[in-house]
């Protein structure tokens, strides 16, 4: 299966229902977009820009990041790439934007937080966004939005540096506040792209990465507030989080509305196979299930 999913990595994915679904790829360095473009990516979903960041004395200059995403685009081969705005604070500090200490990180100055109280750090990483926009197709994808009064804080530093109507703007869905108000950013995005992996953490209060308290995806909880994006958003809807790559998921994703999964570049093939498999019945049954290995339970059965 492997090896057919590798023989079709480079055709579009369309369900049995024949709804076209794009199969991107996240990426964190040059090397992934290679991988990505190799493995059929679609396009960028979410290209995670604290590499360019973290790790150094002083910010990456505006010059520096243009050159790196357009490196990044060309790798694409000139498919669309989504630039998230730094996601750092909190448990990621940055040495030359160092934020007071916090009890709990997660919880703190991250993510679009962060960037709002950073104007210079954040003007730098929009100018050089807009300048690559220019040239080659770009999406910009604001991290850890809670209310929409950030996003129009965020958009008129954007709207300053006179974007091009090309550039898409949109949020990441990863608070479970934005996912129950998603209609309220209607007006000021293109598009949403849900973040599984924070929303996860956030809505069944397990910090990610704590193997004594695993959370799943698959929660129906989760899954009540991805049927909510996708009834509410009014603009087309991605998930980017591990969630998208669970093929097993990939079924119930599309069923609820989703149509765009950004996965790691290795995971494109097989991704792009599970979409090709999926039906066209409703996802309905699962969001009454009491948890995520009920869920799983009937999607094995
Ligand atoms: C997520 O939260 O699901 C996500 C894709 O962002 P990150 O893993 O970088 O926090
Ligand atoms: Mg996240």
């Amino acid at each position: 299966r492997r090896r057919e999913a590798a023989g079709r990595a480079h055709e579009p994915a369309v369900t049995r229902a024949g709804v076209p679904i794009l199969v991107a790829a996240n990426v964190g360095s040059l090397t992934d977009a290679r991988e990505a473009a190799a493995n059929g990516a679609d396009q960028a979903g979410l290209v995670r820009t604290e590499f360019l960041f973290l790790d150094r004395d002083e910010a990456p200059g505006v010059d520096e990041q243009v050159s790196v995403y357009g490196q990044i685009a060309e790798a694409m081969g000139g498919r669309r790439i989504t630039l998230r705005t730094l996601d750092v604070g909190g448990d990621k500090p940055l040495r030359y934007a160092p934020g007071r200490p916090e009890q709990n990180p997660f919880l703190g100055v991250r993510g679009l937080r962060h960037s709002l109280e950073n104007p210079a750090l954040f003007g730098a990483q929009l100018d050089a966004i807009v300048r690559v926009a220019r040239r080659t197709p770009v999406s910009v994808m604001f991290p850890m939005v809670t209310s929409a009064d950030e996003l129009i804080a965020a958009r008129r530093m954007l709207g300053d540096r006179k974007p091009p109507d090309s550039l898409e703007v949109g949020i990441m869905v990863e608070v479970p506040a934005a996912a129950l108000k998603v209609e309220t950013f209607r007006p000021y995005v293109d598009f949403v792209s849900i973040g599984t992996n924070d929303l996860t953490q956030y809505t069944l209060a397990a910090e990610r990465g704590n193997p004594a308290v695993p959370a799943d995806g698959l929660d129906p909880a989760v899954l009540r507030l991805i049927d909510a994006v996708c009834r509410n958003a009014g603009v087309p809807v991605a998930i980017c989080g591990e969630l998208a790559a669970d093929e097993a998921a990939v079924p119930l994703l599309t069923a609820l509305g989703v149509r765009e999964l950004s996965v790691a570049p290795a995971a494109v093939p097989l991704v792009k196979e599970a979409v090709r498999v999926s039906g066209t019945g409703s996802a309905d049954w699962a969001l009454g299930l009491p948890d995520a290995s009920a869920v799983r339970r009937r999607l094995s059965g």
